[in-house]
């Protein structure tokens, strides 16, 4: 699904994908702040339908789209996009590119936004070589994974420090310069919140509020999730 933002723009266009079960505002910060950070037209939040890294979702694709689209309601910044979600096969961050490649064409600079954990697990993920000639890839710190280094980012496994090394870029400016390629650090707040977390509150009967935002939780609460 495209929506007006991504279509209208012609600069840099932020992707965020992840399970969202549930979104929170570790999410919603970091889509935030790689926007302003990176001068991004707008970000494109994908929930994943089936993620193939994990096991599989605690709620439904449609609990998860539901709540990824309350959370982000009154931000023209920040899409929805349910094409994973839609799509009967695995939801893997390489098909997807290639889709929008197509959807977007050659030109368009696409930034796929990842935390630094997930950073840290791209050489497990599905051809992954090829996601740089597809995308840029941004890089935020999480607290509890690899923080900033001089060597930013930081870069665990001598795999993914070989396919990185001549890619490094520090100025946003880089990402318009071309529309792949590059692999960009930025700070965001630092918060560690976790949606295993808040899966884990609600389970124990705690209290998740201020963790994720109010109209999600409200959805939750109503549809008796993660009990
Ligand atoms: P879980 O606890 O179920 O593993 P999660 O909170 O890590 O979930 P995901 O949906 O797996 O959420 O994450 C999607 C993307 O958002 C990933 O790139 C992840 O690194 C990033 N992310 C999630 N939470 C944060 C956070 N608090 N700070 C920075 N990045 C985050």
């Amino acid at each position: 699904m495209a929506t007006a933002a991504a279509e209208r723009g012609t600069g840099p266009l932020g992707l965020l994908g992840g399970t969202f079960d549930p979104i929170h505002l570790g999410h919603l910060r970091l889509a935030e702040e790689a926007r302003e950070a990176l001068a991004l037209d707008a970000v494109r939040m994908i929930p994943a339908g089936q993620p193939p890294h994990r096991d599989a979702p605690r709620s439904t694709a449609d609990d998860r789209l539901a709540m990824a689209r309350l959370a982000v309601a009154g931000n023209p910044a920040l899409e929805i996009d349910d094409s994973e979600v839609r799509a009967s096969r695995k939801s893997y961050t390489v098909l997807t590119l290639e889709r929008l490649r197509a959807e977007l064409g050659p030109d368009r600079p696409l930034v796929l936004i990842l935390g630094a954990d997930a950073f840290e697990g791209l050489p497990g993920w599905h051809r992954w070589q090829e996601l740089f000639g597809l995308a840029h890839i941004a890089v935020a710190n999480r607290p509890g994974y690899a923080p900033h280094g001089r060597r930013w980012p930081a870069i665990l496994s001598p795999e993914l420090d070989a396919a990185c090394r001549d890619r490094h870029a520090t100025d946003p400016a880089a990402l318009r310069a071309a529309a792949a390629g590059k692999v960009i650090p930025f700070d965001m707040t630092p918060l560690a919140i976790s949606a295993s977390q808040i899966r884990d509150l609600i389970r124990m009967g705690s209290s998740p509020r201020y963790l994720l935002p109010d109209s999600v939780l409200d959805y939750i609460d109503l549809h008796h999730l993660y009990r």
